[in-house]
């Protein structure tokens, strides 16, 4: 792993990196602010976009060498998607695969399991989706009601229920997909997840069209379907602990996203300062510039945290916060930048960054991480002892 950012290792693999990204990325994708792709364009460029990373070796790239990635750290991966944001490259279709499923799979997962579900997740063949959210609540995942049973002597589960906002449902091949596997059991003990084959008749999906026009997000209903015991995850009731904050793969998930947001960050804000044609807007975008410095700042404090297994998880959700409210306020201005040549861009990014303050988690969700994590603030309903009582009722 590379130890530091700025040393000659680190510059010249991002040489490397950048001199791939310059002959490779797709020129369709780059000229689609001129001319805009269909959805179904647009899902075929991301989707051979993961194939040509396999093929090059840049898939995978903090997986173990063991499971066919590279071995990298998340410095190496930081290099990656800050030069893959500036080369205007596209996202691949396969992260909640390589960033959720698999490495879950390599830490619960039984050997047949890693054998069955890693290699097609690295080479961009299966499409993974995340089954969470459900129609009475996306926030509060212990409460799931969707449930996978099985009788007492047989080893396969029947689902029945329904997710919603699912990502790439329509296309997937699996779902890591949280359920409900007894009836009996307290919340938090009651759930399993499972690699659920998607590709069966039992599961119905229906598109659901976003205020952007495209529909990449779904409503699945389950009625009977069926999850062998071959595809339940680590043990039956301990689902819980798999969605959870804890283990390496979680933070391997939210790596990523500060990365991608930077990449998302980056390219909005370029943009900007290439539409300002008005000196007021340009002083603004020039601010944006130095707001994103200051994110690409916390990034670095962040994955050097996590790469030294340091407390993480309130950093994560500052710049999470941080992210969504700054590309909100970036494609605000950008819609009243009055560049005719790009105003359907903007128009799009604007109406698709509405949804970066709810998916993944809540701004509001992020401020409660914020308050206990790192302000330490007690949660509601939590009782707070002061130091004279504290000793009192231990009796000294
Ligand atoms: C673009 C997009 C893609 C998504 N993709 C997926 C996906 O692939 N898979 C998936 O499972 N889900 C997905 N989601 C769903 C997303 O995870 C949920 O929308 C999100 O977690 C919020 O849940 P909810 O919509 O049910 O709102 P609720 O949880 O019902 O919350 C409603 C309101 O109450 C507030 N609230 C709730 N609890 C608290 C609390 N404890 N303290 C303070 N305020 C609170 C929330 O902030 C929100 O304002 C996606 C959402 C979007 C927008």
């Amino acid at each position: 792993m590379l130890l530091t950012l700025n040393s000659p290792e680190a510059e010249s693999y991002r040489r490397q990196i950048r001199d791939w990204l310059n002959k490779s990325v797709p020129e369709p994708w780059l000229n689609r602010s001129q001319e805009m792709l269909s959805s179904d364009e647009e899902l075929d460029l991301k989707r051979n976009w993961g194939y040509s990373l396999y093929e090059a070796g840049y898939a995978g790239l903090t997986w173990p060498t063991v499971f066919g990635g590279q071995g990298l750290g998340p410095i190496e991966e930081f290099i990656f998607y800050e030069e893959s944001a500036k080369a205007g490259a596209p996202e691949s279709l396969d992260t909640l695969g390589k960033y959720l499923a698999g490495p879950a799979i390599m830490q619960y997962g039984t050997d047949g399991q890693k054998v069955r579900f890693l290699p097609p997740i690295l080479a961009g063949r299966e499409i993974w989706c995340e089954g969470y959210s459900e129609p009475d609540g996306g926030s509060d995942l212990a409460s799931a009601s969707t449930t996978a049973l099985r009788g007492r002597d047989e080893d396969d589960y029947l689902v029945n229920g329904r997710k919603i906002w699912t990502s790439w449902g329509h296309i997937a091949d699996r779902c890591y997909l949280l359920a409900k596997t007894s009836r009996e059991l307290p919340h938090h003990h009651n759930l399993s997840v499972f690699l659920f084959n998607m590709r069966q008749p039992n599961v119905e999906v229906r598109r659901i069209r976003q205020i952007t026009g495209d529909a990449t997000f779904n409503e699945v209903t389950f009625e009977n379907a069926l999850a062998t015991r071959d595809e339940l995850l680590g043990v039956e009731n301990g689902g819980w602990s798999l969605v959870g904050l804890t283990g390496p793969y979680r933070r391997i998930r939210f790596a990523l996203n500060g990365l991608r947001q930077y990449g998302q960050l980056y390219a909005l804000i370029e943009q900007l300062s290439n539409c300002t044609r008005e000196s007021h807007l340009e002083s603004i975008a020039n601010s944006f510039q130095d707001r994103l410095e200051t994110f690409r700042w916390h990034l670095m404090r962040l994955v050097e945290l996590q790469a030294n297994d340091r407390e993480w998880y309130g950093p994560a959700a500052i710049l999470r916060l941080t992210f969504s409210e700054l590309a909100q306020e970036v494609t605000e201005v950008g819609l009243t930048a009055q560049c005719t040549e790009h105003d359907d861009y903007w128009r799009d990014r604007f109406l698709h960054c509405r949804s970066e303050t709810i998916a993944g988690g809540t701004s509001e969700i992020q401020r409660n991480v914020i308050a206990t994590s790192v302000l330490k603030m007690p949660r509601f309903g939590q009782v707070v002892r002061s130091p004279t009582l504290d000793s009192k009722s231990s009796g000294e």
